[in-house]
């Protein structure tokens, strides 16, 4: 049965507008590779009129409406958001899993994480209240100075395909509860449920303009919004290339920007491990969303002593792993987003073997599967430093493996990368997680587990990973702006010009 998605315009100033060059871009279905429908794709002049829009919103009733709004008013609409998406949880997560093949199950963890974060900012845009004109002191009594936290402006939000709607989330719910008006522009691969989230705004009437989301193609409605001279902050998550281009392209107007980007993270796996509870992490910790997280530990640094058991297990449970039809029951793996994220992933794996590396399990096509992107779960041996493989993001379903004998080693290897994103330490020995973590250079450290991800905490790379952090209290700092506000109190003239000697 050919299941289509909804067809939707672009949502710009809270109405639905068909995009001015009137051009669509196919939605395809990675699990059968038919075309399910089509999304707008908007170009520059449609970012414009967004951007317009974004900030009439900001300056409506003299920011009385929205921007400078108890931070109560703000938390209304995000609640309001959270309820019509738990409503509308198993048609999104049917969506996504359409969309971009991920399994049912885990679109429905998303949807849960992203109804979360609306909720979780909704409390912290009305603690922001409390915290503003925060005094500072100061070595004198004539002056006093506090601190406002005033909203950035118009942020431009650009998002990609691996958690469609949670990763645009991450950024829409702290923007809005911070009082910015913003302009989603989500993944031209997976921007279906995005579309339905402009759906919601629109039911539980959230001011006009407030959020805008214009889908299209990365340089065509992308790009304008990053050199958008009136759009005041950029928060993008993507690849580290097209990360650099962003960042050099808004440089030219020193516009602020955070970044999201790709990781090529390690799993350290020590020898006094439980041999099944370190295999299930390793596995999930690459595998889960059929291999395309950014934090996917996709380097398994594993101690010498046990690895022929454990690699043992590894084969056999991937072996097991069930690959279909992300809408089939019990589906652990569909199929990967794209068709040129098909023959990427194979590609990564052809050249390993043409390096010297050892295909020890999958490394093509599933056989019971004749359509479809679907990359069987991967492990690769045999793999040295100047391999592809071992220094490149696949953002795919493969696991590289290297062995090591001492903590040093496993340290040495585990920051053998220029990306710093995640890592996770697998000993049973505390004291040695501990340093491990400690020594690990990387913005995320899982002791004893591999990508559990909470919305209370801080989220985001070094190096080539990006800077800036998302989720937590950290994510709505990105979407503030800190103003000092200084008086003088004193009843006395300041006394520059008549005793210069004053000063
Ligand atoms: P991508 O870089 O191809 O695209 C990301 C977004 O940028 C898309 O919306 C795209 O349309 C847009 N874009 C493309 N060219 C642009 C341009 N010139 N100007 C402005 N925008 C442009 O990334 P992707 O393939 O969608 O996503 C996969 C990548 O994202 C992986 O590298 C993954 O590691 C990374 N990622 C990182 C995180 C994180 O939290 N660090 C989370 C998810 C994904």
């Amino acid at each position: 049965m050919t299941i289509s998605v909804p067809s939707r315009m672009l949502f710009i100033d809270g109405q639905w507008r068909e995009p001015a060059l009137k051009k669509r871009i196919p939605v395809i279905n990675p699990s059968t590779e038919e075309v399910v429908g089509d999304i707008p794709a908007a170009t520059s002049e449609d970012v414009e009129i967004a951007v317009d829009a974004a900030r009439r919103a900001l300056s409506r009733n003299n920011g009385k409406d929205w921007a400078y709004a108890p931070g109560a008013t703000r938390a209304k609409y995000l609640r309001a958001i959270a309820t019509k998406i738990t409503e509308r949880k198993p048609l999104l997560a049917k969506l996504e899993a359409i969309d971009c093949g991920k399994p049912l199950d885990e679109a429905a963890w998303d949807m849960d994480d992203v109804a979360g974060c609306f909720e979780y900012y909704a409390d912290l845009a009305e603690q922001l209240d409390a915290k503003q004109n925060a005094p500072v002191s100061l070595p004198m009594d004539t002056f006093k100075s506090y601190v406002r936290k005033e909203p950035i402006g118009v942020v431009g939000l650009i998002s990609p395909w691996n958690y469609p709607l949670l990763m645009a989330t991450w950024k829409v719910a702290p923007a809005l509860a911070a009082g910015c008006a913003a302009i989603l522009k989500p993944s031209e691969l997976a921007s279906v449920t995005c579309l339905e989230l402009a759906d919601v705004c629109r039911e539980v009437g959230l001011p006009a303009g407030v959020l805008n989301i214009v889908t299209g193609l990365g340089p065509e409605a992308g790009a304008p919004l990053v050199t958008h001279p009136h759009v005041d902050k950029i928060a993008f998550t993507g690849s580290s290339a097209t990360g650099s281009k962003v960042m050099s392209a808004a440089a030219q107007l020193v516009k602020p920007v955070s970044l999201e980007l790709g990781g090529k993270s390690p799993i350290v796996v020590f020898e006094d491990v439980d041999l099944d509870k370190a295999a299930e992490w390793t596995l999930f910790g690459c595998f889960w969303t059929n291999g395309q997280i950014c934090s996917a530990t996709s380097r398994l640094i594993l101690h010498e002593s046990i690895a022929v058991a454990f690699l043992d297990r590894l084969v056999k449970w991937s072996k097991n792993i069930k690959i279909s039809d992300p809408l089939e029951e019990g589906c652990r793996l569909g199929p990967v987003v794209s068709g040129g994220q098909y023959e990427k992933i194979l590609k990564f794996i052809s050249t390993a073997k043409s390096e010297g590396a050892t295909i020890l399990c999958g490394g093509d096509r599933p056989k019971h599967l004749k359509k479809g992107f679907f990359v069987e779960p991967t492990i690769i041996t045999d793999v040295n430093r100047s391999m592809q493989i071992w220094k490149e993001e696949v953002f795919g379903p493969v696991l590289c493996v290297k062995t090591f004998s001492s903590e040093e080693e496993a340290i040495e290897l585990a920051n053998d990368s220029p990306y710093g994103l995640g890592a996770a330490v697998i000993s049973n020995d505390l004291e040695r997680c501990d340093r491990v973590s400690r020594a690990i250079h990387a913005g995320i450290v899982w002791i004893n587990c591999s990508q559990p991800c909470f919305t209370q905490a801080p989220w985001g790379g070094n190096k080539r990973s990006g800077f800036g952090r998302e989720l937590g209290e950290w994510g709505l700092e990105n979407y503030l702006s800190v103003k000092q506000v200084t008086q003088y109190i004193s009843n006395d003239p300041w006394g520059w010009y008549q005793s210069p000697s004053k000063l």
